[in-house]
């Protein structure tokens, strides 16, 4: 590792000079603030950060990179639990002022820069009532997770954010600007629709936009003793919904912080109101919810439902693993589970896949996880950092719990830190060979290794 301290400063501050941006020493005024990503739990300090604010500073950082030693960390929203878009001791490049989005409401498209959240991109798609699919919540970087697949709300009626991507601007390991698409460098494009940030700096993302104004969605949450039927009911529903119905299952916490637990079913319709109210009748008629908040809101909305059980600088750690099936055995261990988390912000999602993003083949791009399927999530949450045993702890009893259920299929994005090559693997199944290969091609010396990486061989 090269230290600050070794670093040519002439040669920073010649850089500098020439930058849009800016580049930060630890002793700068915007250092700690630039360091500081949405998991509270990463606190990593760099030798140098380069707050880019175009490709041309891009390009500059990574030339910095290479005279001065230093290892390359990509930031885009900030959002990984893993938190490498932080390098400690190494140089890491900041999209997060990179916020340009341009939508063509006539082509139905939108470019926007690597700096860019979802809230962001959503607003102005919105304008012209149009969407994308974007995550569950709106905070998180549309940089990282689009690398990573992008799972969300509209996945079913419209496939991953990665299979609505049309191009992208990538600054490769030479500094290289290339426009990847299924035209110019197409081996590139497969292997940057899922293969996370290994292949080079993403500095902006053309995506194709849909007519998604209004939707029906919301959330009913029902008392923790109902999980079993509340996960049945979930799994019937499930077992037949339409593309555009979206249903994830949760075990959580009322959001007052009084630490009581709930069952929830998340909902999101794409349909007409009366489709949707028909299609979800048999769940809006089950039980005896403590708090039903479902309707027709905007989209955006819908998007930000669930932001503020998210703050940035909360702690946290995460797993999440593809199961078999929904058998009865994988669900009570789940409820059994959920009853004994440490945080009043803990919680256990259940995301179904089905509808678009199942009928795209597996190695169409570098997502495999292609079958209807529920994924398992657990996100582990808390605040005092007194607590952080207890939470990791938790977190890896519930995956170790699930592992008799397990498709042995990953979620690339959902990885934290200690998810090491075997999970790396997990993520891209039957794809991982042909990523290796294109690893070499583009990025032979592993220049781009603080990510989930893919080791050229
Ligand atoms: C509260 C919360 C909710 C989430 N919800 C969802 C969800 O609904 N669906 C889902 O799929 N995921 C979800 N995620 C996971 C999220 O998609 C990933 O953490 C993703 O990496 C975030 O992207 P980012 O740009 O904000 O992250 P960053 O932390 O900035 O980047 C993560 C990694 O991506 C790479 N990277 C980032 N930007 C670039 C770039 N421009 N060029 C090259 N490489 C880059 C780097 O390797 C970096 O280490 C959620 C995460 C959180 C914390």
């Amino acid at each position: 590792m090269t230290t600050v301290t070794a670093l040519d400063t002439e040669r920073i501050e010649a850089v500098s000079a020439t930058l849009s941006g800016a580049l930060f020493l630890p002793w700068h005024e915007h250092y700690d603030a630039a360091r500081q990503v949405h998991n509270g739990l990463i606190d990593k300090r760099p030798a140098l950060i380069a707050r880019c604010l175009g490709t041309a500073d891009v390009v500059a950082a990574i030339e910095l990179a290479h005279e001065t030693g230093l290892e390359i960390s990509v930031r885009g929203g900030g959002h990984s639990v893993a938190g490498r878009a932080v390098a400690e001791g190494g140089l890491m490049i900041d999209l997060a002022e990179m916020k340009g989005i341009h939508v063509d409401p006539v082509a139905r498209t939108a470019r926007a820069q690597g700096g860019v959240i979802w809230r962001e991109l959503n607003r102005e798609a919105a304008v012209h009532g149009l969407a994308t699919t974007g995550g569950a919540i709106s905070t998180t970087g549309i940089a990282g997770f689009t690398l990573g697949g992008g799972l969300g709300w509209l996945m079913s009626k419209y496939g991953l954010a990665t299979d609505n991507l049309l191009s992208a601007e990538i600054v490769t390991a030479t500094g290289e600007v290339l426009q990847p698409s299924a035209n110019e460098h197409s081996d590139l494009f497969w292997a940057i629709r899922g293969g996370g940030g290994n292949f080079g700096v993403a500095t902006s993302f053309e995506y194709r936009l849909h007519p998604v104004s209004t939707v029906f969605g919301g959330l009913i949450a029902y008392p923790f003793d109902s999980a079993p039927d509340v996960l049945r009911l979930f799994r019937e529903f499930t077992a037949t919904a339409s593309d555009d119905a979206s249903m994830f299952a949760g075990l959580v916490h009322a959001p007052d912080g009084s630490g009581v637990k709930l069952s929830a079913l998340l909902l999101c319709h794409t349909g007409t109101l009366e489709d949707a109210e028909a299609e979800f009748k048999p769940v809006l008629e089950f039980g005896s919810p403590v708090m039903t908040h479902v309707g027709a809101i905007p989209y955006p909305a819908m998007n930000m439902l669930l932001d503020e059980g998210y703050p940035k600088g909360a702690l946290n750690y995460w797993k999440s693993t593809f199961i078999r099936a929904l058998e009865d055995d994988a669900l009570d261990a789940l409820v059994a589970s959920f009853a004994e988390c440490p945080s009043p912000m803990d919680a256990i999602v259940i995301e179904h896949f089905h509808g678009e993003v199942t009928r795209i083949p597996a190695a169409e791009t570098a997502v495999p996880h292609r079958t209807e399927s529920y994924n398992v999530l657990i996100p582990g949450e808390w605040i005092d950092p007194a607590d952080t045993d207890g939470n990791i702890a938790w977190v890896r009893e519930t995956y170790a719990a699930l592992q008799p259920y397990s498709a042995e299929r990953r979620w690339l994005n959902y990885f934290a830190d200690d998810d090491g090559a075997d999970a790396v693997r997990a993520a891209y199944g039957p794809n991982f060979e042909r990523l290796v290969e294109i690893k070499k091609r583009y990025d032979p010396d592993n220049v781009f290794h603080l990510n989930h990486n893919i080791e050229p061989g």
